[in-house]
């Protein structure tokens, strides 16, 4: 399924074309992956609608594959044939700058992503450098593996950077697919934490609810309580200055999105300094992802276990999971089902 043009979803409602393309070959140390799941992430809207422009266009896009290895480049020894393998968005990174070399190469200038910068998972074959592919734990299905990849390595990084403590009460505003694993993380790390979850739609403040929340509102409520972080997921900046409005003092609001849209962006001129800011409250954005990231919440994730709620949708109902998404109609991840 490609995209051939950057478009709004509002006047075109099939912006990919399922189209037939040459099987593409693997170089030095890459892999060609037979994919069998790919998650349907925000992300691809953002592509589509060209808020984070594709650097290529035809592109296949999709970063949270799950597949088997098919064939192996020259000199490829990290995995076998056949096995199973995942692809998150850092498609790769350069690898010597400051930032790769530091820990940080989410934020190298030469960062590509799957999906956007290079052909991702919406297809029957993709290709990845060995370095940039993940052996995935066995207890997970492809289609419960798939979400993982993005979804929960994200959620998981928003909430390393929220800093928070055991304890400390956290909130959730936007409860798609990240989110809800989120919560389940929390769950496990903090138990002795409250989850708070805003929401404009009232089947996902309903779901909250069924996977232990403390409470659950309308996204301009406000909580029972003040909180000391806020993972905001949401596309929008209302949400944003709710959220300033129900932190504690010191509190911290991590943005999880790639971009925000511009409808409603004149919400920010209801901050209120004194009650939105002052008294050292913070606001930081999370910006792509690392490898260490994606290993690091694999394991977790196996050892909790996060088992995410899936919806399944063949490689063709794309555009229809992705319209889906746009109108919030979730309950858990979206993933197509390839093979
Ligand atoms: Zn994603
Ligand atoms: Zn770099």
């Amino acid at each position: 399924m490609v995209l051939n043009k950057v478009t709004s979803l509002i006047e075109n409602r099939s912006p990919l074309e399922l189209t037939q393309k040459p099987l593409p070959v693997p170089g030095n140390r890459e892999l060609l992956i037979k994919v069998s799941v790919c998650g349907v992430c925000h992300t691809e809207l953002d592509e589509i609608e060209g808020r984070t422009m594709p650097s290529i266009l035809p592109i296949i896009p999709g970063h949270q594959i799950i597949g088997r290895v098919e064939r192996r480049g020259n000199g490829s020894q990290r995995f076998n044939d056949g096995e199973r393998v995942g692809i998150a968005w850092i498609h790769s990174a350069c690898g010597t700058c400051k930032f790769c070399r530091n820990g940080m190469e989410n934020l190298c200038d030469d960062f590509k992503a799957t999906g956007r910068d290079a052909d991702g998972g919406y297809a029957e074959y993709t290709v990845v450098h060995e370095d940039f592919a993940y052996l995935i734990p066995e207890r997970f299905s492809d289609a419960q593996a798939a979400p993982l990849l993005c979804a929960g390595a994200i959620g998981y990084r928003s909430l390393r950077l929220t800093g928070m403590h055991d304890g400390e009460n956290i909130g959730l505003t936007g409860f798609g697919a990240s989110a809800h694993l989120v919560l389940k993380m929390v769950k496990h790390l903090y138990p002795q934490t409250g989850v708070y979850v805003f929401s404009r739609t009232e089947q996902e403040r309903i779901f909250a609810k069924e996977l232990g929340a403390a409470w659950s509102g309308d996204t301009e409520e406000e909580a029972p309580a003040k909180l000391h972080a806020i993972i905001d997921t949401t596309p929008a900046w209302k949400p944003v200055v709710n959220a300033m409005r129900n932190l504690e003092k010191s509190g911290r609001l991590v943005i999880n999105a790639i971009r925000k849209e511009e409808w409603d962006k004149d919400m920010l001129r209801e901050l209120d300094y004194p009650r939105d800011l002052w008294m050292e409250k913070e606001v930081k954005s999370v910006a792509n992802i690392t490898r260490k990231d994606v290993d690091d919440f694999l394991k977790l994730a196996a050892n909790i276990p996060i088992i995410p709620d899936v919806q399944e949708y063949s490689l063709e109902d794309a555009n229809t999971a992705l319209l889906e998404l746009k109108e919030r109609k979730i309950r858990g991840a979206k993933v197509l089902r390839i093979a």
